[in-house]
């Protein structure tokens, strides 16, 4: 490995305007030639490696732009540094290989098995109010993962020094015995203990990261939360999970939301709902009252006659519609419950002008003399129903 930024369109062999496809297909071609399964000599599995950096570097753009302005993605540490990983989102190194070759799975013991692993994902909670959740955030998250060793940059070999071949299995990754029994020869094959089954030791491990390829850091990152989300889901920063062993490329964030409970709103999917106490006579005669929503206070109109039980439609003061595209598509309403509040504490001069109401509306023939108990048969039960 060198110290100056690696010419990642050289090893991979395309031109520096190389299409994603292009660049694919000459990784492809030369994976196929240095793959360990295919290529066990030690300068090929080198080789391996960085054409295998070259295509995580090329075939992300973000990474790309940094080569394109004459930096290197793989050399500030940062191995989770690059935003997007497209067009293989989610798609490891492992998946790449599985593709490309065929195998039987991870259970093949066939041949050694690559030392550069994808990183896993991880997984963080970030609390967030219901305001939160109605404009989105962006918040700077602390997260403590495997990142790429810088000293070696994934090898996981002291400087100056490379992996070697492993003399008990001959470069294999694995250790065949021949048996014979009734049946004939028998061949059993195992992944050799000495080096797990990669086919290569590391005589002379990295000091910072004792050969793993990469180190644990803690690292501020800034997590943007889309409007409209809600409690349980998940946002997902692409590659900015653990790297994985030998410096793999970096499985994904997710950050979930925890929606903490509002003191007046009830969140039911992009609808918000509240109740709304009127006194009696503020119900029968209306009233513009001012009511506080999410976006401020506002008037809402009470029509003479509102009904307990009544359900006021504030139409696009709910939350955003959040669409699997990520795309907000407009707002959800606010429903205002009304709860009608009959008066329990009536002084005389109170009972007097009610009674008087009631004798001049016809209501005074039954329950009179309740009405300073629970308004029973006052007003008659309002049923409810919805306004629109
Ligand atoms: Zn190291
Ligand atoms: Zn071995």
């Amino acid at each position: 490995m060198t110290k100056v930024a690696r010419d990642y369109y050289g090893i991979l062999g395309v031109q520096r305007n190389a299409g994603a496809d292009e660049i694919k297909r000459a990784y492809r071609k030369l994976a196929r030639e240095l793959h360990p399964d295919v290529n066990p000599d030690e300068e090929a599995q080198h080789k391996f490696k960085e054409v295998t950096a070259a295509y995580e570097v090329l075939s992300d753009p973000q990474k790309r732009k940094i080569v394109d302005m004459g930096g290197d993605p793989l050399d500030n540490g940062g191995g989770g540094a690059g935003g997007m990983r497209d067009p293989f989102a989610g798609f490891g190194l492992g998946d790449i290989m599985d593709a490309f070759f065929g195998a039987a799975g991870g259970a093949s013991t066939r041949g050694p098995r690559s030392r550069v692993q994808p990183g896993a994902d991880a997984l963080i909670r970030m609390r967030l109010t219901l305001e939160e959740c109605l404009t989105g955030v962006s918040r700077e998250l602390t997260v403590d993962t495997a990142i790429l060793c810088e000293l070696c940059r994934g090898s996981g070999c002291a400087e100056g020094t490379s992996p070697e071949v492993c003399e008990t299995c001959g470069g294999r990754g694995e250790i065949q015995a021949v048996q014979r029994s009734f049946l004939g020869q028998v061949v059993t094959a195992r992944p050799c203990p000495v080096c797990r089954g990669l086919g290569e030791v590391i005589p002379d491990p990295c000091r910072q990261c004792a050969g793993d390829g990469r180190v644990r850091s803690r690292r501020t990152i800034v997590a943007k939360v889309p409007p409209g989300v809600a409690d349980g889901m998940r946002v997902r920063l692409s590659g900015q999970g653990e790297v994985g062993p030998g410096g793999g490329p970096a499985g994904d964030l997710y950050v979930e939301v925890e929606e903490q409970p509002h003191s007046t709103f009830e969140r039911s999917g992009a609808d918000l709902h509240c109740t709304l106490r009127v006194p009696m006579t503020t119900a029968a005669l209306g009233a513009v009252l001012p009511l506080e929503t999410l976006d401020g206070v506002e008037e809402l109109e009470l029509e003479p006659g509102t009904q307990h039980g009544m359900e006021l439609v504030m139409s696009g003061r709910g939350m955003p519609k959040l669409r699997q595209s990520g795309r907000v598509d407009g707002r959800g309403d606010l429903h205002v419950h009304v709860d009608v509040e009959v008066p329990t504490r009536l002084d005389a001069r109170q009972q007097e002008l009610l009674r008087e109401l009631a004798t001049l509306r016809g209501e005074d023939e039954g329950g009179l003399a309740t009405t300073n108990g629970k308004g029973g048969g006052f007003f008659s039960r309002m049923r409810s129903h919805r306004t629109r």
